[in-house]
């Protein structure tokens, strides 16, 4: 199958998925994760129409969207990897959505050069639902207020919650822990399923799925 095949595919499994759920078409969005893959391989996938990307480094995506976003006007590309404070600058100017929000320092490096650079851009806060110490996110006890003070002590424009289940563990109950949290919170986007569980993510609830592998085929070990 050629990427634009298995882009097909994940598109029309999404599509199968939201009606199982009894969800409308449409309610749930892509973000085609194009991370470690260069833009001959992104560009089939623009092609076909698809305007929500994905990628978790800062300088990786410096490097290569600002000519495919020249090449295919409206992109939208959202940070799904850790952010250090000293790339916030480049970060904001980088990209349209942060999905990786997840502590104090970040929130207020990212709101102070948001009012630099005059761009306002839509966040999610991580959530660690599994509580693994090696994981970005922010545990789900403090998710509540963390939401709470990154809108009114930081400003920010906090749109959903974001998770990365544990790899070895049934998602369902992260995927539910996600959605009961941004109840909670009042947000209306969940930010969870990837090549391997968007289909379950879906079923709880998701309003994007994160599809990397699945559509561009295994990624050589990222070092
Ligand atoms: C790489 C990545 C994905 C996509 O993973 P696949 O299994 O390739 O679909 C999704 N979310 C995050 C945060 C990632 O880093």
């Amino acid at each position: 199958m050629t990427v634009l095949d298995q882009y097909r595919a994940v598109a029309a499994a999404i599509a199968e998925a939201e009606s199982e759920a009894g969800r409308p078409a449409g309610s749930v969005a892509l973000v085609a994760v194009s991370k470690t893959y260069d833009g001959e391989a992104i560009r089939p996938v623009l092609d076909a129409g698809q305007r929500v990307f994905g990628e978790n480094r800062v300088q990786e995506a410096m490097g290569k969207w600002p000519a495919l976003r020249e090449a295919y006007p409206g992109v939208e590309l959202h940070l799904i990897g850790p952010l250090q404070s000293n790339k916030s600058a480049e970060a904001v100017a980088t990209f349209d959505v942060i999905e990786t929000v997840d502590r104090e320092k970040i929130a207020a490096a990212l709101s102070a050069e948001m009012m630099k650079q005059g761009r306002r851009l839509a966040v999610y806060v991580q959530v660690n639902t599994g509580e693994e110490p090696q994981k970005a996110g922010i545990p789900p006890r403090e998710a509540v207020a963390f939401v709470t003070r990154c809108r009114s002590v930081h400003g920010l424009d906090v749109v959903g919650l974001m998770c990365i289940p544990p790899a070895d563990e049934n998602p369902g109950p992260h995927f539910a822990l996600l959605a009961k949290l941004a109840k909670e919170s009042g947000l209306p986007k969940l930010s969870m399923g990837m090549s391997g569980d968007y289909e379950t993510a879906i079923a709880f609830g998701a309003t994007s799925v994160r599809v990397g592998s699945a559509i561009f085929g295994a990624r050589p070990p990222q070092g």
